[in-house]
């Protein structure tokens, strides 16, 4: 090595050394026994493995011989522990030996690793269970919440794939959001996966895509329990139902007394008489009695708690069963409730949920009306997949600005009124994968339009009241 050669090396900012191919040092710069804390002169000629002992346990060993037989650069990180040092090594080989820069990283790896805990901090400590999956779906990581969520251990997770805890009825659903994650589009949606324990919990989940050098190796989840709110909506959802009931019972006993009246009355003409039974009262009696059994049968029925299965029913009966309903009711607020339903086919649904919205909204246009007016309801059959119901009142309308809060659990305006009405109509509509729209003149009256699908493509089973 000549004198210039020399010179420079010893300038240069990283540290260098170089050996031959006895692994002896054939040069040692300044910055290297500065960093090394060894005398630069003492150690040309020696054999690094003789002077640097520790060495041959860590990686530096395996991989200064391996550059040097495959004859390819490589550079890495080491923890040089003697010295409590992180070391950038850079390894270049030649025929006759090894060139090696090195340079001090401690500082940079303490920033990056602080870093890397403040994010680690984020995953350990969140209140959400997170995970990340493989593209197959089978867990990678998880942190402590997702552990309590499912009630198995990070060990036997990471063994696992996602797909045996998701419950039947959400597989088809849930695996088609991860699909789409791993296709790049950030998902969110509701499921069901089964504890290790065995009982359900009710999950909210975002899925996002894990994108490393612009390829996607992987999806994040973060999933909240959810099955405190799942019950307590269940709870509204069924009280707001008894409500409803409770009311409309008793508005419907005036319905009742009114033919019972009747009855009663010509009951006691045919007693006074000595003639023949009177045809034209016994059939108005049957025709009044089989009235009240229509209205006390229809009540029952709404009031039992049910199994909220899916058939196939006309929404004409539907409509017909709760204006018959509400008829006493409409009646007393001088309220006419016309219906017009063009023919439909039958059509796949809850009936008693169906029911409960009419309810709810036909009783709305009469409460909108205190002195009285018109309902319409009109219905037909959108294309060939859907129904098109339009309900209208000539009430005081929705201010625009309370428009956006209709729905919303216990927002109300009447003095005793719930506020739950609404809330559990775009409930049960939204459970039919229907659409619900309100538009609203001031004093001109309000129209609800909803659409509700003919068929109902995915097999959802009653997740609002079972
Ligand atoms: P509630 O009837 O118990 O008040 P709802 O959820 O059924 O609860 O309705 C919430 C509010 O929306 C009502 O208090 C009322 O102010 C308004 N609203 C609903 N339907 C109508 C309507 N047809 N006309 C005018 N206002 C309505
Ligand atoms: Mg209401």
């Amino acid at each position: 090595m000549n004198i210039s050669e020399k010179e420079i090396l010893d300038r240069i900012s990283d540290a260098f050394y170089a050996l031959d191919e006895h692994w002896n040092f054939t040069y040692f710069n300044k910055e290297a026994s500065r960093l090394l804390l060894r005398d630069q002169g003492k150690l040309i000629g020696k054999n690094i493995w003789s002077e640097f002992p520790e060495t041959i346990e860590t990686s530096l060993f395996e991989k200064y011989h391996k550059a040097l037989k495959v004859q390819l650069p490589l550079q890495f990180d080491l923890y040089y522990d003697p010295l409590k040092i992180w070391f950038e090594i850079r390894v270049y080989p030649s025929q006759n030996g090894l060139s090696v820069y090195f340079k001090d990283i401690t500082k940079e790896k303490e920033q990056a690793s602080r870093q890397e805990q403040h994010y680690r901090s984020l995953f350990d400590y969140n209140p959400d269970a997170v995970y990340s999956l493989d593209l197959e779906g089978n867990y990678l990581s998880v942190n402590s919440t997702t552990e309590q969520l499912l009630g198995y251990s990070e060990k036997e997770l990471i063994q696992m794939s996602y797909i045996p805890l998701i419950t039947e009825d959400e597989m088809e659903k849930t695996t088609a959001h991860f699909s789409k994650a791993v296709n790049g589009c950030i998902q969110h949606y509701e499921s069901k996966v089964t504890h290790k324990e065995g009982h359900i919990v009710d999950i909210k989940v975002t899925n996002i895509p894990i994108i490393v050098e612009n390829k996607i190796v992987g999806v994040y989840g973060i999933a909240k329990d959810v099955s405190n709110q799942k019950r307590t909506e269940k709870l509204l959802f069924e009280s707001e139902k008894l409500t409803a009931v409770g009311q409309l019972a008793a508005s419907i006993a005036h319905e009742i007394r009114n033919p019972l009246t009747s009855i009663k009355g010509f009951l006691q003409l045919i007693k006074g008489t000595n003639e023949k039974v009177n045809k034209n009262y016994l059939n108005i009696m049957a025709d009044e009695i089989t009235r009240i059994e229509m209205i006390t049968g229809e009540l029952l029925l709404l009031a039992k708690p049910q199994a909220h299965d899916f058939q196939y029913e006309y929404l004409n009966k539907i409509v017909e069963d709760v204006v018959l309903l509400l008829s006493s009711q409409a009646l007393i607020n001088h309220v006419e409730v016309n219906v017009t339903i063009n023919r439909v086919p039958l059509m796949k649904c809850v009936p008693n949920q169906l029911k409960q919205v009419f309810i709810n909204l036909i009783k709305n246009a009469i409460e909108a009306m205190p002195t009285g007016g018109v309902i319409t309801i009109h219905a037909s059959q959108q294309q060939d997949t859907s129904i098109r119901i339009v309900i209208e009142d000539e009430g005081g309308g929705i201010p625009q600005e309370f428009l956006d809060k209709i729905g919303t659990p216990f927002y109300t305006t009447k003095e005793k009124g719930t506020g739950l009405g609404l809330m559990t109509t775009l409930k049960i509509i939204d459970f039919h994968h229907g659409t619900l729209n309100i538009s609203s003149v001031i004093n001109k009256g309000t129209k609800i339009e909803i659409i509700l699908p003919l068929e109902q493509t995915t097999t959802l089973k009653g997740n609002l009241s079972k």
